[in-house]
């Protein structure tokens, strides 16, 4: 079953990606294989616990050893505004003498004491590799337990092996489609009702959102999955529109639901001024009711005056900064725009995940003289840093230390981030944390000297 599952996810025709490409070429993209030697996106489990774990009133229980829960929520800021069961980590903690007896038992005594003690609004089990290797039914356990507790029991079968994290994003969205969404019905759907998909919440940012559409009197049904109850996605079949924010992850999701539900949906991104505004457009443009459309100018207009004033004392010292960007997917664009918006010049950008589509974005934004970096790995990176003569890298945590090799600031783009930079207060958010970046005193003492080499030269010791 998982085979067919995975061939069809690897050839989402909604993907961009398989736009354009024939026969073996065509899911080349979703099938990255591991690099020995170079650092490593998560695995399939992974990328499935990234898309789902943010449902905060749900609990999450990794069926594996507990190697494979590892500490994934400590290193990713999806935020709660309420339940932080989340948080709480659930392993079945699989030994050698579960691989050789089986682990069904210990998982269904596991969804049992879950179940007791905690009484979550559903219960997320995660298949990891050995159980899926030593051909575990966890499917079965877990309906057999979901009878016995009275609670949505939800199998994810996403063991790493599979594929990379984008596989894993999908699959987690197919457990979704299958188990959840569907399966409830809202108190109330407005006239303008849609479904966030693919936004995490990572710093709260989706606290800078939400406000935006509560104004304009659009109501968000179902936010997939960034601070979510588990019950808003059962009904989030009953949305008029879907938004997409991170293009690829959860495209099987949208498009799935268009054929199911007969919700259409497009893609955005809430960074920076223009995208912000063009977000706001599009869908009032799709609901195409007057009233939205002029509270959505009159809305856009305020913002974008407030906008003017608030980053008035930021504007001088971004002007012109020459910034190499290391990210991925629709961030390589996306984050550009914002950082224009603020004046600043992006020289390089990474385009490892970005689809055709992306990539086409990013040549219209950077323009001929941009460099896109399709390779991998911190000497090609530290390489550009030098032919551009960045002042700044933005990248993922993992590359502040290419930015103290090549002495210039960083500031970390990537979801173990601290700040929000979504929206319009998002925006001024990242002009401050740029601001401060560049300011510290840090990258001067950096770049002066050792007191040892001082030392060596000023007293004549021969050191
Ligand atoms: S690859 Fe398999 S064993 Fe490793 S963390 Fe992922 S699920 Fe666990």
């Amino acid at each position: 079953m998982w085979q067919s599952q995975v061939n069809q996810l690897l050839r989402e025709p909604a993907c961009p990606h398989n736009h354009h490409q024939h026969g073996d070429r065509r899911n080349r993209s979703c099938r990255q294989q591991a690099k020995p030697g170079s650092a490593q996106g998560g695995c399939a489990f992974d990328g499935a616990s990234i898309t789902l774990v943010p449902i905060t009133d749900a609990a999450h229980l990794v069926h594996g050893p507990t190697a494979c829960a590892s500490n994934a929520w400590g290193t990713r800021g999806s935020l709660s505004s309420g339940p932080l069961l989340f948080r709480t980590g659930f392993t079945t903690d699989l030994s050698e003498q579960d691989i050789i007896f089986g682990g069904e038992k210990r998982l269904y005594q596991a969804i049992r004491v879950i179940a007791q003690r905690y009484r979550p609004a559903a219960i997320f089990v995660y298949c990891t590799c050995v159980p899926a290797l030593t051909g575990e039914d966890v499917v079965a356990v877990c309906r057999a337990a979901q009878a016995q507790v009275g609670l949505p029991v939800i199998p994810v079968l996403a063991p790493g092996f599979v594929g990379g994290k984008n596989l894993g994003n999908r699959l987690a969205g197919e457990a979704l489609l299958k188990y959840v969404i569907g399966t409830g019905e809202p108190p109330a759907v407005g006239c303008f009702a849609l479904n966030l998909i693919g936004e995490y919440n990572i710093a709260g940012e989706l606290w800078d959102v939400l406000p935006l559409f509560e104004q304009l009197g659009i109501q968000v049904l179902a936010k997939i999955t960034g601070d979510a109850r588990y019950r808003e996605i059962t009904y989030a079949h009953r949305a008029h529109l879907n938004l997409v924010i991170c293009a690829k992850a959860l495209l099987n999701v949208a498009r799935q639901m268009q054929e199911r539900y007969g919700i259409p949906y497009i893609e955005c991104s809430f960074y920076g001024l223009r995208e912000m505004n063009r977000c706001l457009h599009q869908v009032a443009q799709h609901f195409g009711d007057p009233a939205l459309q002029r509270r959505v100018e009159a809305l856009m207009a305020q913002e974008t005056q407030r906008l003017e004033q608030e980053l008035a004392p930021y504007r001088p010292r971004l002007q012109g900064k020459r910034v190499v960007l290391y990210t991925g997917g629709v961030k390589s664009w996306s984050i550009v725009a914002a950082l224009q918006d603020l004046g600043m010049q992006v020289v390089a950008t990474s385009t490892r995940k970005s689809t055709a589509e992306d990539k086409a974005r990013i040549r219209a934004l950077l323009g001929s003289e941009g460099i896109l970096l399709e390779g991998e790995g911190a000497q090609e990176l530290l390489a550009v840093i030098r032919r551009t003569q960045a002042d700044m890298l933005i990248a993922g945590g993992r590359n502040q230390y290419t930015a103290l090799k090549a002495g210039i600031p960083f500031l970390d783009i990537n979801q173990e981030r601290h700040y929000g930079y979504a929206g319009y207060r998002g925006l001024v958010r990242l002009a401050r944390e740029l601001t401060h970046a560049l300011d510290s005193p840090i990258w001067t003492q950096i770049r002066q000297p050792a007191p040892w080499e001082v030392m060596h030269h000023g007293s004549g010791f021969d050191l």
